[in-house]
């Protein structure tokens, strides 16, 4: 194979490298976008929790506060009784004190409905706490294995490029140039391999003659439909052969 080839080949190969990996880069913080977000909706969970209970808080203290009004209105009652001159008034009196007594009797008892809700809510709590923290773990230590690979698929990249400066110093100006126009026509493909007499860049048949020329790999030719710079794998030429055989 002549040099100018290979080295079209091995350029190829490089750029596609390239092109690969920058899609990566685009797609990778995409990803870190996404795990930051499922942590933010966890915290949006526990803190939907939290809330529940600070609310179940404040209306325990509301009922406890209550619970003590009636009681203190029970005992100022209480004090009224030895004031008290007729026994109808007294009748009175105890009628109240009684009505509060009730009253009382079911605020204690929601009471306890509500410290009942609050032990459970709180139990709940300490588990989605415990939950969430072990989540977001998980989320923390696969954006770092992302953030890695951000950091490798770079430093592949820079590496590639370095490769690729050593490539175009040994190519004719023209030739280089040529082949940046293919890149830019042909998204990436400016060099192709024909395989089995087809160009594996546009499909196209190449014409008998032309595929033996090309097969020798021993000049530069182009597919007569997309122009890219075509070659040959010689490896596959025995393969090929032998299926002929
Ligand atoms: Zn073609």
């Amino acid at each position: 194979m002549i040099d100018v080839l290979n080295i079209l080949i091995q350029l190829q190969e490089i750029d596609s490298q390239i092109i690969n990996l920058k899609q990566k880069t685009e797609s990778l913080p995409l990803k870190i976008k996404k795990l930051d977000q499922l942590a933010e909706e966890i915290d949006k969970q526990f803190e939907n929790e939290r809330k529940k209970l600070s609310t179940l808080e404040k209306q325990k203290k509301d009922k406890e506060r209550d619970i003590d009004e009636i009681n203190d209105k029970i005992k100022k009652l209480k004090e009224k009784t030895s004031q008290i001159k007729t026994n109808k008034e007294y009748q009175a009196l105890l009628k109240e004190i009684e009505s509060f007594e009730e009253a009382l009797k079911k605020e204690e008892e929601n009471l306890l409905l509500i410290m009942y809700e609050l032990d459970e809510t709180k139990r709940n709590l300490e588990d989605s706490k415990k939950n969430a923290d072990l989540k977001k773990k998980e989320l923390e230590l696969e954006k770092i294995q992302v953030e890695e690979e951000i950091k490798r698929v770079n430093q592949s990249i820079d590496t590639l490029i370095d490769e690729r400066r050593g490539f175009i110093d040994k190519l004719p100006k023209e030739i280089y140039d040529e082949y940046k126009e293919l890149m830019k026509k042909h998204k990436g493909i400016a060099v192709s391999e024909v395989k089995n007499s087809v160009c594996q860049g546009c499909f196209l048949h190449i014409p008998p003659q032309l595929y033996v020329e090309i097969k020798l790999n021993q000049s530069i030719y182009h597919c007569p439909q997309c122009g890219r710079i075509l070659f040959y794998k010689k490896e596959e030429n025995k393969e090929e052969k032998a299926v002929s055989e």
